[in-house]
């Protein structure tokens, strides 16, 4: 889609390098300011079981809004925040908020969160992972973090080390966007993942094209030889959560099951119809 109008006025898509940085700066300071000003929050998105229709967990996913320009997305702030260290304070803020929010929830069900590369390299995140599960009294097991491949292949042993010690403090780990990196069979031989996302993309295609179809079907076979759940993410019609569920996979998060939303309630509130019309018992799967 187009680039914010926003950011377009502050990054560095047409000027020389000068003006590259500058505005980069400038927008460094927008975010923080952001930080600090109250104009961030997480949308949860619901997760599902495929099978029973029971609410598995929310995926916190973070949003700006900007007093003059609106909602500006995630996949467009935070490359930027990346490259300037804000991502840490701000991955701080988002799984202190999130874990907050969690244990605040009626249902006892898990809360994912999104972590970004830089974010994980960092040798600190274990241990403000365990001082935010501690202030917020949020059992680690209800905790799941999500990474994408471009996360770890930077340096295999050092990101395998942080993983490890997350994983001791009994908190989850899940492979996000899987399938759309360059190396995913490695990155599942090598790393102790508890859960397999498999991009949108595969699910996009899984009515229409036999190849798509293959795949996934590989990728649940894959997942079921190594005992690893798979979720699928962006599901949006009822053809794709009928052929998934054909197929057994576990979970299930995308727009037909709840779109993201700034609680839980709302969040839940996606579509009995889907659940209804495969003959799950009703209401059910609300029950947070
Ligand atoms: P992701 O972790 O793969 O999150 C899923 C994205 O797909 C979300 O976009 C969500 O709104 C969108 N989505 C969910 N269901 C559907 C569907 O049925 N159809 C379609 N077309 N899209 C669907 P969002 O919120 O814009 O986030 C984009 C990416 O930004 C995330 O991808 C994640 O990589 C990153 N992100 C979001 N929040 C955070 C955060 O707190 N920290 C970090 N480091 N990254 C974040
Ligand atoms: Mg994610
Ligand atoms: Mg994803
Ligand atoms: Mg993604």
């Amino acid at each position: 889609h187009a680039k914010h109008a926003f950011l377009e006025s502050v990054c560095f898509y047409d000027a020389g390098i000068g003006e590259t940085v500058r505005k980069r700066r400038k927008l460094a300071e927008a975010l923080r300011n952001a930080l600090e000003h109250d104009q961030l929050g997480i949308y949860y998105q619901v997760q599902m079981s495929l099978s029973s229709g029971e609410v598995r967990g929310y995926e916190a996913l973070l949003r700006w809004t900007h007093p003059q320009f609106g909602s500006i997305p995630p996949s467009e702030f935070i490359p930027v925040a990346e490259e300037n260290g804000l991502v840490t304070p701000l991955g701080a803020w988002v799984l202190r908020r999130a874990c907050q929010d969690a244990a605040t929830w009626a249902s006892p069900c898990r809360v994912a969160v999104n972590v970004s590369a830089v974010q994980f390299m960092d040798a600190n995140l274990p241990r403000l992972v365990q001082e935010v599960l501690i202030e917020t009294g949020l059992p680690p097991h209800r905790l799941e973090l999500e990474l994408t491949e471009t996360a770890l292949i930077r340096d295999k042993t050092r990101s395998l080390h942080i993983m490890r010690q997350i994983k001791a403090l009994g908190v989850g780990v899940a492979l996000d966007d899987f399938g759309s990196g360059y190396s995913s069979l490695e990155t599942l031989r090598s790393y102790p993942f508890d859960k397999i996302k498999l991009d949108r993309a595969f699910v996009e295609g899984i009515e229409r094209d036999r190849q798509s179809k293959a795949i996934v079907r590989a990728v649940l076979t894959l997942g079921k030889s190594l005992d690893i759940p798979v979720l699928a993410e962006g599901i949006e019609t009822e053809d794709q959560i009928a052929i998934l569920r054909a197929e057994g996979c576990d979970e299930g998060q995308g727009f037909l099951l709840g779109r993201p939303s700034p609680n839980v309630e709302l969040a839940t509130q996606g579509g009995p119809a889907p659940w209804e019309m495969i003959g799950y018992p009703s209401g059910h799967h609300r029950s947070v």
